[in-house]
């Protein structure tokens, strides 16, 4: 069977991969070699930054209002190849198509946010800071900007940067995870259909070689990255050091605190979903329940009872909800997670690990399949406890109150999202103002926010300053510019040696 070359987008059209170097795709469903993604070299990254930064001067110049216009058509373009996109997801990630679907929805959000720009640009104006002299200030875009994003969602996560960078009248790069690297090039040509010029937006594949020629690149300004927390780190720190811009965000444990007073069927509702859904490869998975007081009791066989009756099966089976892990390497990963959950002393109460692939569906006897897995009486010095696993291993930590239960979040190493199912209001109002991390939800399992509230954890889930997407991605894509002006008429006579204060 062929199989397909997925390249480069570079400077309005695809290009092949010139470096020599390649890797293999996989249909995590079935363990076959779908294709073969390029992995630039420096040269290569080198060709896509000249080409931003020779779209870069006319782009800047392209008032907001046009550059708006290219959002709403390439809006009505990814509405229109929604679907597209998502068979793309989940012929190289595995995600169900639905979830895929929902995946495209989330990004298209951050494409209408990004429609609002003229007014997300408005300056502010002061009239008469001195007699006869105005300040305002504006945004104006940085230069040519880089997004580096992970496998789990290769659409959403990028269109939580190119639309706000682009809109703002930024050039990118997008180097997109050579794991599921396909649907980076439909976005791209949706993009130069929607009207977008050549060179503003490019695609390169690769991997930590392409990654290292963006951050020593001199002409890219600014580096959005979203991956696990030791390169998010390294990202931060390198960009860092090279004076760039950097958001890097990172890894997570989220954790559920489920009160007794909580209603029991939908907090496990919420659990399964959060923990199963997309084979726990989300950065909002929730992979910790907390159970408080006599929870952990009266919900364990719920629990039990519906990780055993996942419906597991190939993902463009609309009934499925939940597909494949996404490679070999991340399967066996996961698997050794669960041995070590064994050895440290946690309760396996549903090993994942004996599920074939054969009970997925027909032709997925060779695919990266595996269970949901649970485990009680896991405990805070435990691996599983400590490490993000990504996969589809739920762990429950038994806590006798509710304040152990704020604790114990707060010393985890990540801070990205939590959850707290209670009917009260008063431990709701509570849980949300104390906890140390960046995303709460209340009776809601993966608070991932709205488009023009911005997405980011706290602790080693992010390194930067700003949230992705929202107005804390304009302010990221943007630098501030702050003008002072006066005319002839109402200039005074004679140089002035104090400070200037208003007159
Ligand atoms: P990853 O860190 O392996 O890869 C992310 C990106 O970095 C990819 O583009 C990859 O090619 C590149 N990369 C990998 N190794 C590199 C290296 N040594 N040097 C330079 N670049 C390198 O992450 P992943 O496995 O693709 O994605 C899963 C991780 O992403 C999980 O840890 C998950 O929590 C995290 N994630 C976080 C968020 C968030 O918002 N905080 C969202 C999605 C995923």
């Amino acid at each position: 069977m062929s199989t397909a070359n997925i390249g480069h987008f570079i400077a309005g059209r695809t290009v092949a991969g010139a470096s020599g170097r390649a890797q293999d795709v996989f249909n995590p469903a079935t363990g076959a070699v779908s294709g073969q993604v390029a992995l630039a070299n420096s040269s290569e990254v080198s060709a896509a930054i000249a080409a931003a930064q020779a779209a870069f001067p006319a782009w800047a110049d392209t008032p907001p209002l046009r550059r708006a216009r290219v959002m709403f058509k390439f809006l009505e373009l990814l509405n229109h190849h929604k679907d597209d996109l998502a068979r793309l997801i989940t012929a190289e990630h595995g995600k169900v198509f639905t979830d895929a679907q929902g995946e495209v929805s989330r990004g298209i959000d951050i494409v209408e946010f990004a429609c609002g720009i003229p007014q997300l640009l408005k300056g502010d104006f002061t009239d008469q800071v001195s007699t006869g002299m105005d300040n305002w200030t504006l945004r104006q875009p940085l230069g040519v900007v880089a997004g580096i994003t992970p496998f789990n969602f290769p659409v959403m996560v990028p269109m939580w940067m190119f639309p706000v960078a682009i809109a703002a009248g930024n050039t990118f790069i997008l180097k997109p995870s050579p794991t599921d690297p396909s649907p980076s090039l439909l976005m791209a040509e949706l993009l130069k259909q929607a009207g977008l010029p050549d060179g503003v937006f490019n695609v390169v594949q690769g991997d930590k070689a392409a990654v290292d020629a963006l951050l020593e690149h001199p002409d890219v300004k600014a580096i959005s990255f979203v991956g696990s927390t030791p390169i998010a780190n390294y990202i931060y720190e390198t960009g860092a050091r090279q004076g760039k811009r950097v958001q890097a965000l990172g890894g997570a444990k989220n954790h559920m605190v489920v009160m007794p007073d909580a209603d029991l069927e939908q907090a496990v509702d919420g659990l399964i979903g959060a923990a199963y859904g997309s084979a726990g490869e989300r950065c909002m998975a929730i992979s910790v329940a907390v159970l408080v007081g006599d929870v952990a009791d009266r919900i364990m066989p719920k629990l039990i009872e519906r990780a055993q009756s996942l419906k597991i099966k190939n993902g463009l089976e609309l009934d499925a909800e939940m597909g494949p892990i996404v490679t070999g390497i991340a399967h066996q990963r996961i698997t050794g997670y669960i041995e070590q959950g064994v050895k440290e002393g946690a309760k396996l109460l549903v090993d994942g690990r004996s599920f074939k692939g054969s009970a997925a569906g027909a032709g997925c006897d060779k695919g990266f399949w595996m269970g949901g897995t649970l485990f009680d009486q896991v405990t805070p010095d435990m691996t599983i406890y400590k490490e993000e696993i990504f996969g589809p291993v739920h762990s429950c930590v038994r806590v006798p109150d509710f304040a152990t239960a704020v604790q114990l979040v707060n010393d985890h190493e990540f801070g990205n999202g939590v959850a707290c199912y209670t009917r009260d209001g008063h431990v709701a109002r509570e849980f949300a103002r104390r906890i140390q991390v960046g995303m709460v939800g209340i009776n809601v399992p993966i608070p991932v926010p709205m488009a023009w509230h911005g997405f980011g954890g706290w602790k080693r889930s992010l390194f930067g300053d700003m949230h992705a997407y929202g107005e804390e991605g304009v302010r990221f894509y943007t630098k501030q510019k702050s003008i002072m002006q006066r005319w002839p008429e109402s200039i005074g006579k004679g140089a002035e040696f104090v400070m200037p204060t208003a007159k």
